[in-house]
């Protein structure tokens, strides 16, 4: 079980689509777990994401890494 849970209000303020590194599909990787694509590590918004603040993460890349614990 990750940090995040999986839920339409999370997906609404995570904020993927405009990040340098995302892989054109899919978002709240915290939750749902990593992409399918290859991710080319052009920068990580994950910091300035309320979500981020409000769960209490610290990684960052989530969308290559998978699921935030
Ligand atoms: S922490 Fe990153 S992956 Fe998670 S919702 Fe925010 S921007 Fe999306
Ligand atoms: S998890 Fe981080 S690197 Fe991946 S798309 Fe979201 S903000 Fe960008």
């Amino acid at each position: 079980m990750g940090k995040v849970p999986d839920t339409s209000g999370n997906m609404a303020r995570c904020i993927c689509g405009g990040c340098p590194s995302y892989p054109a599909e899919g978002g709240l990787f915290c939750a749902k777990g990593k992409s399918a694509k290859d991710i080319a590590k052009r920068g990580c918004l994950c910091g300035d994401c309320p979500n981020y603040k409000d769960f209490g993460l610290a990684d960052s890349y989530y969308c290559a890494a998978g699921v935030a614990g």
